[in-house]
């Protein structure tokens, strides 16, 4: 019989460090990789995985090695191997996430970036190696890189590498690291050749595998659409704006996730809250209330909080970020598309998390169409529909005479034409700005220095306002440390500031409708400086 799953990051007994780390991640929940591999990796066994990008595979043996590792001891303890310089980059990122609080760190080293830049880092002492097999035997060669301390070595996304020729290199590499150490092999696919490397270099490896249960897929409506990271923004807006809708449920794997695009939503004229693990069951009560009396029109939630949502008037899911398994795919659609009334189900997906979307197709048993963003000339056709609707439904309404009358007088020495292509003109008019505005809000591309977000705020020298006020204010209320607050310029009624791009969100939230030197300020990304 299968074992009891683990559902709770508690259940793994991790250290502090580990706990803090994975909570200002914004994990409510292992995923189901994660439940399975993590107790077998501390217990020291090797592991064979069948994960893909967006499951969760990263923390999945991220935190295995951060909590085995010792931060006082500047020696290699764990080598990743990816595929690719893009997946070397991200996991080196995680990593580093996951170790922030121990104090482990990580480095990605791959090819095509400086070798002496990588010479430096790998001279100052680092942890984690996170490489292309490439670039590693490089630095095996030049001696740069020792590997008799590790303790456990990666092979991430191992079919990829198969298919790429790096098995030779692999063996070079593995040749280097101590006998005893802790091996760990994680692959979408799971063919022949990965058998024989898992039997060749691994001792007993213990299979984490995908369930294949039976799974139903509702009838909806599924499409995905291909958007970088930083589009999935801009295309949520225009998806809101195009369709016919009464409820959006946006789903998010994190509750930063969830702070965040709620909170962007907000910014730009959406009514949205957000719902997830930290709430209150006051807050939580508070935020449904609303939904149901129809005050909102965008929910933003983790799969945890949502789990336990009463709302049947839901018509689009979206996955926001992709789902990190079959099974909550099958549970996120399923909420729409309830009482008889056809719903649509949305999947972002990024151009790295293609072959999750095919496995959530092959183990859902289910089609996802690929979908076109709609332009803004779509977003206005959608704007003109409703109209027309809603001229239809006033026409049979009693007040109608009241307003016979009013367009009357307006149209003396005007054709109707001419004047309802005016009053159109009014009413869309509000709404083109809104549009050209949002375009701007990214935070993507504000001219900011690497790394950093331009906020723009509506306080300047008219206030008598100094660089110190602004970053006494921001550090304050955002409560963040002034040191990370970069370049300011104080024009006469605005002005800029750069912010930490992680941190500009927060910022935006704690200081957007404030109070500053008596007055009223905004807040928001600024526009590029050369657009
Ligand atoms: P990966 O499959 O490692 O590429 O992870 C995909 C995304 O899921 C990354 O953005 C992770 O930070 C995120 N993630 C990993 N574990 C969890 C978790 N337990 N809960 C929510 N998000 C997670």
């Amino acid at each position: 019989m299968e074992e009891k799953e683990i559902i709770k990051f508690d259940d793994f007994n991790l250290s502090r460090e580990l706990n803090s780390a994975v909570s200002a991640m914004g994990f409510e929940e292992p995923t189901p990789i994660q439940s399975k591999t993590i107790p077998i990796l501390l217990s020291g066994r090797d592991v064979i995985g069948q994960a893909q990008t967006g499951t969760g595979k990263t923390a999945a043996y991220g935190i295995p090695i951060v909590e085995k590792a010792e931060p006082e001891n500047l020696l290699v303890h764990a080598i990743i191997l990816t595929p690719t310089r893009e997946l070397a980059i991200q996991v080196a990122e995680e990593m580093n996430k996951i170790g922030r609080f121990k104090r482990i760190f990580a480095v990605p080293i791959y090819g095509g970036q400086s070798i002496d830049r990588q010479i430096r880092l790998l001279r100052k002492g680092v942890h984690v190696v996170v490489g292309t097999p490439g670039r590693v035997i490089d630095h095996i060669r030049r001696k740069t890189l020792r590997l008799e301390s590790v303790k456990m070595v990666v092979l991430d996304e191992a079919d990829e590498m198969l298919d790429m020729g790096f098995i030779d290199d692999i063996g070079t590499i593995l040749k280097q690291t101590p006998k005893e150490r802790q091996t760990l092999l994680f692959s979408a696919t799971m063919p022949k050749e990965i058998l024989k490397i898992a039997s060749r270099y691994m001792q007993n490896p213990e299979k984490v595998m995908i369930s294949k249960d039976a799974l139903t897929v509702p009838m909806i409506n599924q499409i995905f659409y291909e958007v970088r990271p930083s589009e999935k923004m801009d295309a949520l807006c225009r998806l809101i704006d195009a369709e016919d809708s009464d409820l959006f449920l946006i789903f998010c794997h994190t509750k930063r996730e969830v702070d965040d695009v709620a909170s962007d939503l907000k910014l730009r004229g959406y009514d949205a809250e957000a719902i997830h693990g930290d709430f209150s069951q006051f807050q939580r009560e508070a935020v449904m209330k609303k939904f149901r009396e129809g005050r909102i029109d965008v929910l933003v939630a983790t799969d945890v909080a949502a789990r336990g949502l009463d709302i049947s008037n839901i018509t689009h899911v979206v996955n926001y970020s992709i789902p990190q398994n079959p099974e909550s795919y099958v549970h996120r659609i399923g909420r729409t598309g309830r009482a008889g009334k056809e719903g649509v189900a949305i999947t972002f997906v990024t151009p790295r998390e293609d072959r999750q979307l095919r496995l959530i197709q092959t183990v859902a048993k289910t089609k996802i169409k690929r979908g076109k963003l709609p332009t803004l000339d779509d977003v206005m056709g959608a704007r003109i529909e409703n109209i027309k609707e809603r001229i239809q439904e006033f026409v049979d309404d009693k007040r109608l005479d009241a307003f016979v009358k009013m367009a009357e007088r307006l149209s003396e020495g005007l054709t109707p034409i001419e004047v309802a292509a005016s009053l159109l003109k009014f009413q869309l008019e509000g709404f083109g700005a809104e549009a050209e505005k949002r375009g701007d809000l990214s935070i993507e591309d504000t001219g900011a220095s690497p790394g950093m977000v331009r906020l723009f705020i509506t306080i300047g020298r008219q206030q008598k306002i100094r660089p110190g006020d602004i970053v006494r204010h921001i550090a304050e209320k955002a409560g963040i440390d002034g040191k990370a607050i970069g370049n300011i310029k104080i024009l006469e009624k605005f002005t800029f500031v750069e912010v930490p791009k992680d941190m500009a969100e927060k910022v935006i939230d704690a200081v957007h409708k404030g109070m500053m030197a008596g007055k009223k300020i905004s807040a928001a990304p600024a526009r590029p400086r050369n657009p």
